[in-house]
């Protein structure tokens, strides 16, 4: 099984931020941000490839919440999926990166 599904079946602890019944934020481990925390569909979606787009309009108002709750929205924020090999995918369970809390690198 997916370290992700292990981490939703709570087989692997986390620091969790928010979650519903779909979708859970946690703590990235090896923060590269003050704040740095990833928020996964509950069920297996190996990336951004596979998953549909009712799912993303879900994903996109609980990632809005995950702002609110932080209180990110003015200062700003970056949001990020790695998708695959070339794009620097490790773990194969959709994942966005949401880093925060201070003045980013611009990387593109
Ligand atoms: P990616 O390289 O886009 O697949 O990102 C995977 C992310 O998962 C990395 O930022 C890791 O630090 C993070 N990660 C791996 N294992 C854990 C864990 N057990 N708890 C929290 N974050 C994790």
């Amino acid at each position: 099984m997916c370290i992700f599904c292990n981490i939703v079946d709570g087989k692997i602890p986390n620091q969790t931020v928010v979650q519903n019944e779909e979708f859970l934020a946690f703590n990235d481990i090896s923060p590269l941000a003050k704040i740095h925390v990833l928020i996964i569909p509950k069920a297996h979606i190996s990336s951004f490839n596979e998953v549909s787009p009712q799912t993303m309009a879900n994903m996109t108002s609980f990632i809005q919440e995950v702002v609110k709750k932080l209180n990110i929205k003015d200062n700003g924020y970056r949001l990020i999926t790695n998708i695959g090999k070339e794009g620097g995918q490790e773990v194969e369970h959709l994942h966005f990166h949401l880093l925060a809390g201070e003045q980013l690198g611009k990387i593109i």
